[in-house]
């Protein structure tokens, strides 16, 4: 099941990057595996997947230590998981707080670097994190004054209610300003299992897909 579910997403995935004019080698698919177990990631990795991505602290931190890949951290983050969070994650996805990063550079461990997306809020409703496209420069510079996190670039997720279409179009702008200014930091996280195909369509270089491959989560995060 899991594998064809999997063969399924990829030649998706295949699909919008003809349709995109872009190369398949352009776009990672991280396999989101919160809720599911270890033998699930297991299962993927013999599959030939290498990137996974987990919501919550803990599971991130059994699951990696059973599976050796690039795990990946797109939950929110809570200020007392940071230490946790830097041990076991190579990327972080959702920052969007200043001491947080500072945080999370403080606690990595001796000669480890760490991948960072800044989190963008593509709506104006808080509490669904992100910071405001205004902000994002700052918090770019603010992230390069520390010498072991490395700033990858951007991450969204569509806003509940809106056409993703139309919300990634907005990230796709923000983007390009973002690129201009930070050319070495011009990845984009974006796209999920209902809305990869537009993300690709915008520009998106990791997707993070998980019920699509791993069916659907009794209790969503
Ligand atoms: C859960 C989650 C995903 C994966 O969502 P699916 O709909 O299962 O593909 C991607 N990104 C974030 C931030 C998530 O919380």
């Amino acid at each position: 099941m899991i594998a064809q579910n999997l063969s399924l997403v990829e030649s998706r995935i295949e699909k919008a990057c003809k349709s995109a004019n872009r190369e398949r080698s352009e776009v990672v698919l991280v396999a989101v595996t919160k809720t599911y177990p270890v033998a699930d990631v297991e299962t993927l990795a013999n599959l030939g997947l290498s990137h996974f991505g987990e919501n919550r602290d803990q599971e991130g931190r059994e699951k990696s230590a059973n599976v050796p890949a690039h795990w990946h951290f797109q939950g929110q983050i809570q200020s007392n998981k940071i230490p946790s969070i830097a041990s076991w994650a190579h990327t972080v996805h959702s920052l969007d707080e200043k001491r947080h990063c500072e945080k999370l550079a403080r606690s990595l461990p001796e000669g480890k670097k760490l991948g960072i997306f800044i989190q963008v809020a593509l709506d104006e409703s808080p509490g669904r994190g992100g910071v405001a496209p205004d902000g994002l420069a700052e918090m770019a510079d603010w992230v390069l004054t520390f010498p072991f996190l490395i700033l990858h670039g951007l991450m969204a997720v569509a806003p509940l209610g809106e056409v993703p279409d139309q919300a990634f179009g907005r990230l796709a702008s923000i983007h390009s300003v973002f690129s201009q200014q930070f050319p070495d930091s011009s990845a984009l996280s974006a796209g999920m299992s209902d809305d990869f195909e537009s993300a690709i369509a915008h520009g998106a270089t990791h997707v993070r897909i998980g019920s699509s491959i791993l069916g659907s989560r009794s209790n969503p995060l």
